[in-house]
């Protein structure tokens, strides 16, 4: 799966949100999430955010935090 990660906070680009094929953003007050389990890891999305806040979950922190934050947020967020 792909995360989304503190660079987008406050980005007002919305260009990621666009182009995923499974409509799997979602969003909060500050940024972005992306829902792990509905995520079909295309990647298609990580060209399009200017901020490079987009990454694969293998490049997450050591611990796997933001991995944890969007699957959190995901499942309290509505959808985009
Ligand atoms: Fe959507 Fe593909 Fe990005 Fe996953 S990798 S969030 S499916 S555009």
């Amino acid at each position: 799966t792909y995360i989304v990660k503190d660079e987008c906070i406050k980005c007002k680009f919305m260009d990621c949100v666009e182009v995923c094929p499974v409509d799997c953003f979602y969003e909060g007050e500050n940024m972005l999430v992306i829902h792990p389990d509905e995520c079909i890891d295309c990647g298609v999305c990580e060209p399009e955010c200017p901020v490079d806040a987009i990454v694969p979950d293998t490049e997450d922190e050591p611990d796997g935090k933001w991995l944890a934050i969007n699957s959190k947020y995901a499942e309290l967020w509505p959808v985009i």
